[in-house]
């Protein structure tokens, strides 16, 4: 290390190693991301507020905490970020959307609450497609992020902000929301490991609703032991969401190990998702890194999910859906700033909506109106939910044969800012490796596993079986111990 300027690159368990030996401080490191954000922002933009004041306070609070013996928790002055979609007490949370521009939560979010009792530091709100509706967080109505590795391409998104704040180094884990891909393929974009664990693993309460039973929370980190320790924080059954899982909750980094083996794990290859459309070096880099677990001693296997193909339609209904009904409450009344000299009713919340909600947004309530109305609900709604039941079979199916499923994280690697904004189609079309497994409730997570001709992290996607983060986190541990490991992006770093 040459000074207070890299402690930002430090991974999660080291930093937490240094700071239970006293060797480091919690305001040491917090000041180094804070100063690493103000240096890189400019040319990233992951963050809507910085709250380096909020920061500064739970740091020191962290290092009283770190001088009592057995006071501390393996997060306890830990600096992270989270996506803006999470409600922050006191802090604005927006949702990158000009409807909530004004808003500011009276409570935690659960997530955040456990955060804050584990004595993590928080650096501030990142950014992210309006109302978690993106691949490239290029719908944030808020400001644009560009990638760290390359600042004329996309961050992926929804979770945009999240996976490039840890690229950038400006903060050393984030949480971010994954409803059809948005942990997973910003964490590909961006060369950072995300995991989107269990439907149900965690709890969702004070997380504004985009797709109430695709939504799932999850952490990203540079390293999977990270993520692992950060997933460990806030996993577990929560009153307050009664869609979360009564299920213990593993040490997950500890005991992912420091020697983790996968000489008894079968990993299934689909051959659904080496498709045409998937880029070359993605392929490249995907089959070497399942290469590289066979090397490890892992068995690899074919399976099948032949479904496949109808995931991102079914996706895009039943999503829309959703969203539909969870957005109606930004009225100006219930939620959302009102806007206009309004006659009446309607018009105030005609107002409201239209000034308020940007044009994916808007997209995505006609879209999901429209799937639900009479008439159009058996066609569209009804049918894409057996195809759903269809998907979640093909795993069920494929995991009679394997204990992980291996795949890319996304077909192509981070496209240039404004190449798929005329065309929401190309867009969604991003989110066709990620999807089903939303679709189908399972863990997931992506891991980067090298670089392609222009210098851009490719991510590997490992599914477990429901509630089986452990082994996805084990293959992933195991493989990120084995070398192909990238950083630092070389622009930033210039
Ligand atoms: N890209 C997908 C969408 O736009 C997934 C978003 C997400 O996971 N929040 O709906």
């Amino acid at each position: 290390m040459s000074g207070s300027g890299n402690l930002g690159e430090l991974s999660i368990e080291e930093a937490s190693r240094l700071l239970a030996a006293r060797q480091l401080s919690s305001r040491e490191l917090t000041e180094a991301c804070l100063q690493r954000i103000e240096e890189t922002e400019p040319k990233v933009g992951s963050f809507l507020e910085v709250t380096a004041d909020l920061a500064r306070q739970q740091a020191d609070e962290a290092d009283r905490r770190l001088a009592t013996p057995g006071d501390a928790a393996p997060l306890t002055g830990i600096p992270i970020a989270l996506k803006d979609i999470f409600l922050t007490k006191g802090v604005r949370t927006t949702c990158a959307s000009r409807i909530l521009e004004n808003f500011t939560p009276a409570f935690d979010a659960t997530v955040v609450a456990r955060l804050r009792r584990a004595g993590a530091v928080l650096l501030g709100k990142v950014n992210m497609d309006e109302f978690a509706m993106g691949s490239s967080c290029e719908n944030s109505s808020m400001k644009l992020t560009r990638n760290p590795w390359k600042l004329d391409r996309v961050p992926g998104g929804s979770s945009g902000g999240s996976a490039a704040c840890v690229a950038a180094h400006q903060a050393l884990g984030s949480f971010g929301t994954d409803t059809g891909g948005s942990i997973r393929l910003p964490a590909a974009f961006c060369g950072v490991a995300g995991i989107k664990p269990t439907y149900g693993r965690v709890s969702r309460y004070g997380v504004i609703a985009f797709a109430s039973s695709l939504d799932q929370v999850g952490p990203m980190a540079t390293t999977t032991r990270g993520a692992a320790m950060l997933l460990a924080a806030v996993a577990g059954k929560d009153p307050l969401d009664s869609t979360s899982i009564d299920a213990p909750v593993p040490d997950y980094a500890g005991l992912v190990g420091p020697r983790p083996e996968v000489k008894d794990l079968r990993v299934g290859i689909p051959r659904e998702y080496f498709v045409e459309g998937l880029d070359a070096d993605v392929e490249t880099a995907v089959r070497a890194a399942i290469g590289k677990l066979q090397d490890l001693g892992a068995t690899i296997v074919e399976v099948t999910l032949p479904h496949t193909q109808y995931a991102v339609a079914a996706y895009y209904i039943v999503a829309t859906a959703e969203a539909s009904s969870n957005l109606g409450r930004y009225d100006g009344v219930r939620y959302g700033r009102r806007r206009g000299e309004e006659q009446g009713l309607r018009e105030m919340y005609g107002e409201t909506r239209d000034q308020g909600f940007g044009a994916e947004v808007k997209r995505r309530i006609m879209l999901g109106t429209y799937v639900l109305s009479a008439g159009y609900y058996e066609a569209y709604y009804s049918k894409a939910m057996r195809v759903r039941t269809l998907i979640r079979r093909d795993f069920e199916q494929a995991f009679a044969g394997c204990d992980v499923i291996a795949t890319p994280t996304a077909p192509v690697t981070a496209f240039e800012i404004g190449s798929r904004t005329d065309d929401p189609l190309k867009m969604y079309l991003s989110d066709i490796l990620t999807i089903s497994v939303n679709l189908a409730g399972l863990p997931g997570m992506s891991i980067p596993c090298g670089l392609d001709s222009a210098g851009l992290p490719i991510g590997l996607q490992l599914i477990g079986k429901p509630l089986d983060e452990l082994t996805v986190l084990r293959a992933a541990a195991a493989y990120e111990d084995s070398g192909h490991w990238q950083r630092t992006s070389a622009e930033l770093r210039a």
